[in-house]
């Protein structure tokens, strides 16, 4: 599993070496730690057009003071009053002077507006910054990342710029996010009494959890103060065990893909639930012409299916209460399309599908947030059984250079399950390094 090239890189005389022969450059990443909770540096808020935001409350909650005569750890551009072409002109004013003082893993954060229908010059404008962003990403190297947060509302897109401006989005750049509107009542997501803890009182059952990015998510969350309950197929239910008993949390043997599994979570929590996490998921690879009916329906079933069914079925019974969240996992593969995976594309696309239609009904009928997850080349046993060479061009072929860890789908998890984060809905993020497929 591990990365011996990156490890190698990471020497001087490696560095040397590897850049010589012209080949990629990964920079080693700075993650969360309880040690190092926020990004070395200072904040740098910029504006472009004229903007009507009040980013200043929000900004300042980020835990990251303006950049002084110090490094610069991350830049906020206020792109939001951006409203035609010539104001474009204004993103590159604010920004080419600045970049060479960004530090390794810092960010460059975008904030953007909605596409307006009835301005087509604002429309195109706002647009451009996609393209921006994009392709920012792909250039500006040394760990650092570039993001676009569409917006409205400074307040609720806290919990966004929160994460964004962290160590723990390491592995989220290219991407686009877009956060509604503050919705009342805002009873329904108080703030949190301890921010450390933000999901204290919280349970969360976390499918798959037993290994891989399943049991970095339900760590990540018990760490965030939830109560884990981790699910897995009976086989690993010992490992399942094992993990809920680290994480202070219970475990839950059950095969997702049982009919009744809705009704037998409904029975194992008669307290009700706060955060459902569908992580686990299963692959069959081979071409299509050489895929047997089983491998099909198996992936469709676990990866698909079963998701399909045990949403319903928690959301109709009312398990998942009021200011609930619901993540599920998709994949790049759901998005670009891999040689091999007809079977899992498909069922990865369609997570995407029911996110995005079920996302503003599940919010008005229950007020319960539906996001997706969609990982790219994450270091598991699961990419461990790849084959070496299709593995390397994994690992390199994102911005990043470099595979994510199963802690970077955690965090972004953790971000989505967040009571402050009721105004992201719909949401599809990748968590890929920016992944050159799809990307
Ligand atoms: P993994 O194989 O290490 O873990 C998956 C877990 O799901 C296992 O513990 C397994 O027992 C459990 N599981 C499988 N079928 C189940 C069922 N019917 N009911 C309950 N549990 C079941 O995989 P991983 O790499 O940790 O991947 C986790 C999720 O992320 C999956 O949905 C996967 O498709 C997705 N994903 C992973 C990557 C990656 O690079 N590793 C990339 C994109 C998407």
């Amino acid at each position: 599993m591990a990365d011996r090239y990156l490890r190698l890189t990471g020497t001087a005389p490696g560095r040397f070496l590897t850049r010589r022969l012209g080949l990629p450059q990964p920079a080693a990443l700075t993650r969360w730690s309880a040690e190092r909770p926020t990004l070395d540096g200072g904040l740098l808020h910029l504006t472009a057009g004229r903007s009507a935001l009040d980013l200043a409350p929000a900004l300042a909650r980020t835990g990251i003071g303006p950049a002084g005569s110090g490094s610069t750890a991350a830049v906020v551009l206020d792109a939001t009053g951006v409203r035609d072409v010539e104001a474009l002109a204004e993103v590159h004013a604010a920004l080419h002077p600045v970049l060479r003082s960004v530090a390794s893993s810092g960010r460059v954060v975008v904030l953007g507006a909605p596409l307006d229908p009835a301005d087509h010059h604002q429309a195109a404008a706002q647009q451009a910054l996609e393209g921006f962003t994009r392709s920012l990403g792909k250039e500006i190297g040394r760990g650092r990342t570039v993001n676009l947060v569409r917006l409205t509302d400074a307040a609720a897109a806290e919990s966004t710029l929160r994460f964004l401006l962290s160590p723990k989005s390491a592995y989220v750049s290219g991407q686009v996010i877009e956060v509604g509107a503050a919705r009342e009542p805002a009873t329904e997501e108080p703030t949190p009494a301890d921010p450390d803890r933000p999901l204290s009182g919280r349970t969360a059952l976390v499918t798959g959890a037993a290994r891989g990015i399943g049991e970095a998510v339900a760590e990540t969350l018990a760490r965030d103060g939830a109560r884990v309950v981790v699910l897995d197929v009976p086989q690993a239910e010992q490992d399942a065990r094992r993990v809920a008993e680290r994480l202070g949390g219970t475990a839950l043997a059950l095969d997702m893909t049982a009919a009744d599994a809705g009704a037998r979570i409904a029975e194992a929590l008669p307290d009700g639930l706060d955060v459902l996490i569908h992580n686990a998921g299963i692959t069959r690879d081979r071409r299509l012409v050489n895929m047997p009916a089983e491998r099909w329906i198996s992936v469709l079933e676990v990866n698909l299916a079963s998701v399909l069914r045990t949403t319903d079925a928690l959301l109709k019974e009312g398990t998942l209460r009021r200011g609930g969240r619901i993540v599920a996992t998709a994949s790049i593969a759901g998005i670009a399309g891999n040689a091999g995976q007809t079977n899992y594309g498909a069922s990865k696309a369609g997570v995407v599908g029911l996110v995005r239609s079920l996302a503003p009904r599940a919010l008005d009928e229950h007020g319960v947030t539906v996001n997706a997850v969609a990982p790219g080349f994450i270091e598991t046993k699961m990419t461990a059984a790849v084959p070496l060479f299709i593995r390397e061009a994994g690992r390199r072929m994102n911005s990043l250079a470099q595979g994510g860890l199963p802690a970077d789908v955690a965090e972004t998890t953790a971000w989505l399950a967040h009571p402050a984060s009721g105004a992201v809905n719909g949401q599809v993020v990748r968590v890929c390094g920016q992944s050159l497929l799809g990307a």
